[in-house]
């Protein structure tokens, strides 16, 4: 991975944010100023075998590698799994990652940074990060392994009680099979990365590795690989009008890999407007991400940014 480009960092003690984008594989950091310019910006591995402490050293180390000697103000992370935003602790994740849950990450993270610490759910850091020059009301879609959704209404993150609101990827009503959840029909089952590669597989009895090179199979005439992309895309442009149709959303940003086959969910989504677009005459536009790989880490800036106490200078 390549090093930390610190050219643009500031020499005179002035402070900076952290952006953390702790993910499965990988822990990615961005150094912003107060105007959320980025100045720096790296990634390692992810030790998430080795427990939350080594995960923590990890992001801290990373974290002030990049910053580079500056102050750092606030900082912001992004993770995945269910977070207990009153301490800063995750309540619920998947498996891949070991003695996570009930890690009080806020305060370890502080700890070694020497600055206070915010945790957001890393789908909502996306929809914070990519939404920041969209007013108002916007739905979050991310097509990875699996489906997560956020929602952020009256510019401000909708979690729920629960902290689980916008998991758009497990409403049901998008067929018979089975999801990772358990239950029938949700729309994982068809529009994550992974569903793509299996019913892609299902259909045509060839086995792949993924859903990248069903794209590449769809781009090059394979009728199978188009119509597992155009059922996912209809399938993906129905969630998004339903949840429109609810809340009045005029907008969805879709991020996460499966977005690199924009060209090829477009016509389903396209398709799913046509017939099913929000009778409240809502111009929905569902548009892909435009951040890459430094939304959840901007959107976490951006979460650490709104939490912080208002400076009385
Ligand atoms: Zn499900």
């Amino acid at each position: 991975m390549a090093g930390p480009h610190s050219t643009a960092m500031p020499a005179d003690g002035t402070p900076v944010l952290l952006g953390l984008d702790i993910g499965g594989t990988k822990i990615a950091a961005l150094i912003a100023d107060e105007s959320g310019r980025i100045l720096a910006r790296d990634a390692v591995t992810a030790p998430v075998r080795e427990g939350g402490a080594a995960v923590a050293d990890a992001a801290a180390a990373l974290g002030l590698a990049v910053a580079g000697g500056a102050p750092i103000s606030s900082a912001g992370v992004g993770a995945a799994g269910v977070i207990d935003h009153e301490t800063g602790t995750i309540r619920a994740a998947s498996a891949t990652f070991v003695d996570w849950v009930g890690f009080p990450l806020a305060a370890e993270l502080g700890a070694r940074i020497g600055a206070p610490v915010v945790i957001e759910n890393d789908v909502n850091a996306f929809l914070l990060g990519e939404a920041a020059d969209a007013a108002g009301d916007v739905l979050g879609v991310m097509l990875g392994t699996g489906v997560g959704g956020a929602l952020i209404v009256d510019g401000e993150l909708r979690r729920g009680p629960h902290g689980a609101a916008g998991e758009i990827g497990h409403t049901p009503g998008y067929g018979e099979l089975v999801c990772t959840c358990g239950q029938v029909g949700h729309l994982e089952t068809l529009a994550s990365g992974t569903s793509i590669a299996r019913r892609y597989t299902e259909r045509s009895g060839i086995g792949i590795r993924g859903s990248r090179e069903v794209a590449d199979r769809a781009r090059a005439g394979d009728p199978h690989a188009r119509e597992v992309f155009h059922a996912a895309g209809r399938a993906l442009g129905l969630a998004c009008a339903s949840a429109a149709t609810l809340l009045d959303l005029p907008t969805a940003i879709v991020g996460g890999g499966v977005t690199q086959a924009w060209d090829l969910l477009r016509p389903g989504i396209d398709d799913a407007l046509r017939t099913d677009a929000p009778v409240s005459g809502i111009p929905l536009g569902i548009r892909p991400a435009r951040l890459g790989g430094d939304a959840v880490a901007l959107g976490a800036i951006e979460a650490a940014r709104r939490s912080a106490p208002i400076p009385t200078h």
